[in-house]
């Protein structure tokens, strides 16, 4: 690794390749985060009623996606928007468990409700606006879960991977990053996606990085071609934001994409994910593709 970077990273060292470590592989119910297998996460912003969690989860897991989002504690911008529905959501997210086999993926936003939201998600959200609050980092890493730690608004590469040592210096190996855009000049979309970051941090870290094209795009037109571009920097997943009725999303219904939206997305991404697993399995360094061996990749995809 270069100098400089072991320089500049050089207080989250727990974080950093290794000859201890090249790779965390993240267990969660019968798969890995990690692992080499793209997984993709699919959900609403909220959960909102039973229906729309129910059909949302069906169709996702038909899709292909292994990880069911839903926020139940909703951080939201305005003290005037929808706050999430608390217990009531973290338990329709339990039974769309029960009833698909999806794991969840859900937020905590307050160190007193870790022991409620670990009792139900198989994963905890540590949303942007929480990336450094300390007291929940340490309660969280203590619940024993795996944490997708959401990378801060304005938060450095370095701020984030703080973060996630204090996870670590917890007892926690099980650290997902997540990148979901940043604040930047750039206003024509909700935030600026950093595919950078991913890149880079595949370069020096060991924990896996998940994207979310969703929050960073703002608007459902832009996803799937940043789920793309998130694979080809070397993601191991993306978390994307489903809805069966956008346009009356109780939150973020700007972004989220519709069941066909979603489907749509999923085969775009799909030649991606091919390619991404021929370079996995240590055939990067080969000839570039004839056309007709390109061909035949993206039709198997499919
Ligand atoms: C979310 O996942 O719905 C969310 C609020 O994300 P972020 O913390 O990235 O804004
Ligand atoms: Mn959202």
């Amino acid at each position: 690794m270069r100098e400089d970077w072991l320089k500049r990273f050089a207080d989250s060292p727990g974080t950093l390749k290794s000859a201890q470590c090249q790779q965390t592989v993240v267990p969660v119910l019968d798969m890995e985060i990690g692992g080499g297998k793209f997984v993709t996460m699919a959900g609403p912003c909220s959960v909102e009623t039973e229906p729309q969690l129910m059909a949302t989860a069906h169709h996702v897991r038909q899709a292909g996606a292994r990880i069911l989002r839903g926020g139940a504690f909703k951080p939201r911008s305005s003290p005037y928007a929808f706050q999430g529905l608390g217990l009531e959501g973290l338990k329709m997210l339990a039974r769309a468990r029960r009833e698909t086999g999806l794991a969840i993926v859900t937020e905590v936003m307050s160190e007193d409700d870790v022991p409620m939201v670990a009792e139900y998600a198989d994963i905890l959200q540590i949303g942007s606006r929480n990336m450094e609050n300390i007291a929940l980092l340490e309660a969280a890493a203590r619940s024993g879960r795996p944490l997708l730690l959401k990378r801060g608004l304005v938060a450095s590469i370095a701020d984030w991977l703080r973060s996630a040592q204090v996870v670590l210096n917890y007892g926690n190996p099980n650290v997902i990053l997540c990148e979901r855009g940043i604040r930047t000049f750039e206003t024509a979309t909700r935030n600026t996606f950093d595919v950078s970051s991913i890149a880079l941090l595949k370069q020096i870290s060991h924990l896996p990085v998940i994207a979310d094209p969703s929050h960073a795009a703002g608007v459902r037109e832009l996803v799937p071609a940043l789920a793309c571009v998130a694979v080809a920097a070397g993601a191991d997943g993306v978390i994307v934001e489903v809805h069966p009725d956008p346009e009356n999303a109780w939150s973020d219904g700007d972004q989220s994409l519709d069941f066909a939206g979603f489907d749509e997305m999923m085969a775009v991404m799909s030649p991606y994910i091919a390619l991404r697993a021929i370079a996995l399995s240590g055939m990067k360094h080969r000839a570039p593709l004839h056309e007709a061996e390109n061909l035949q990749l993206v039709g198997a995809a499919q």
